[in-house]
């Protein structure tokens, strides 16, 4: 593994290489050591990750990169400790994860909300659990509600919530447990795409605004230089670390930036990696309906 290798970006952007030292001096929150994960099935043992070692420091945003089935689920349930690794091992905090704990949570992309529970009482669900009185639970829930905005809709159900709304109160229900880290597995999947964008938005201001390191798959590579200081790409079959990309555009981000050279720069970069030459798809076999049209080509 190596980590970036992006055309002098240091030189012409001081302010970020320098922002990028100073991430590199943060206490490490997450990390990985040789994490290999094969699963049983019918047909033999599947290699689903192979030796993935990486760190992650306090603080910092990382997009977790790869094509579908490259490993990035399991990968990030092992992390949550919702799954065990077959050799490896995974620190949080200097302390190695032995299962799912409230240092840790999780963001979905399916809604996971009790259906039965009002917005405020899901994000109450994991104070009170940790024995927080209600009257304190549903203070702080009230605050993390506020944090994604939707404190008009504190005792509403889940069903009268639209998608994006839905994953808000997900986001606000995992940090009430204060968490030192977040993982969120492709959590605005299935949003359309102007609510994504927004989302996106969101995230990076409720980041700023909470002690919190992220760590967040995804398959959308704008989504993942939109929001990570640094994006692992993952190569897949077995899934192995390919590279540990910095991400040298500068914050806060703003939706122009995606047109701008070091956005463009990057997401290149990252293509090419994830698309190397000669991995060109093959054209799908169509059924011929119409004759052929030069001008429909
Ligand atoms: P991604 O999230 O990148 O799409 P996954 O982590 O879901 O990839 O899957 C990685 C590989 O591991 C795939 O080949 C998948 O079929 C396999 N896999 C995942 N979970 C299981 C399981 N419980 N049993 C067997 N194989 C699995
Ligand atoms: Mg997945």
């Amino acid at each position: 593994m190596t980590t970036s290798t992006l055309p002098d970006y240091r030189e012409q952007s001081p302010e970020v290489a320098a922002r990028f030292e100073r991430l590199q001096q943060r206490p490490v929150t997450l990390e990985v050591r040789d994490l290999t994960k094969r699963f049983a099935t019918p047909k033999g043992s599947v290699t689903a990750l192979e030796n993935v070692s990486f760190r992650v420091h306090q603080r910092e945003f990382t997009c977790v990169i790869g094509p579908s089935g490259c490993g990035k689920s399991t990968l990030v349930r092992i992390l949550a400790g919702l799954e065990t690794a077959s050799s490896g091992e995974v620190l949080v905090g200097g302390e190695p994860v032995s299962g799912p704990g409230p240092d840790r949570g999780m963001v979905f992309q399916g809604y996971t909300l009790f259906p039965w529970l009002t917005v405020k009482e899901n994000v109450m669900f994991g104070p009170k659990m940790a024995g927080t009185p209600d009257f304190a639970a549903e203070r702080e829930a009230r605050q993390w509600i506020e944090m994604v905005g939707l404190s008009k809709f504190e005792n509403a159900y889940p069903h009268q919530l639209s998608g994006g709304m839905k994953q808000r109160v997900a986001i606000a229900r995992a940090l009430a447990n204060q968490p030192r880290v977040l993982f969120m597995d492709e959590p605005f999947g299935a949003l359309d795409a102007q609510t994504r964008c927004q989302m996106q938005e969101y995230l990076l201001e409720i980041w700023k605004n909470v002690d919190i390191t992220v760590v967040f798959i995804t398959h959308d590579l704008d989504e993942a230089v939109f929001l990570a200081d640094r994006i692992l790409v993952l190569d897949p079959n077995p899934g192995r670390v390919r590279e540990f990309v910095e991400v040298p555009v500068p914050r806060p981000r703003a939706p122009s930036q995606l047109f701008e050279p070091p956005f463009m720069a990057i997401r290149k970069h990252v293509d090419g990696l994830i698309h190397p030459p000669g991995s060109e798809k093959k054209e799908a076999p169509v059924v011929r309906l119409a004759a052929p049209d030069p001008d429909v080509v």
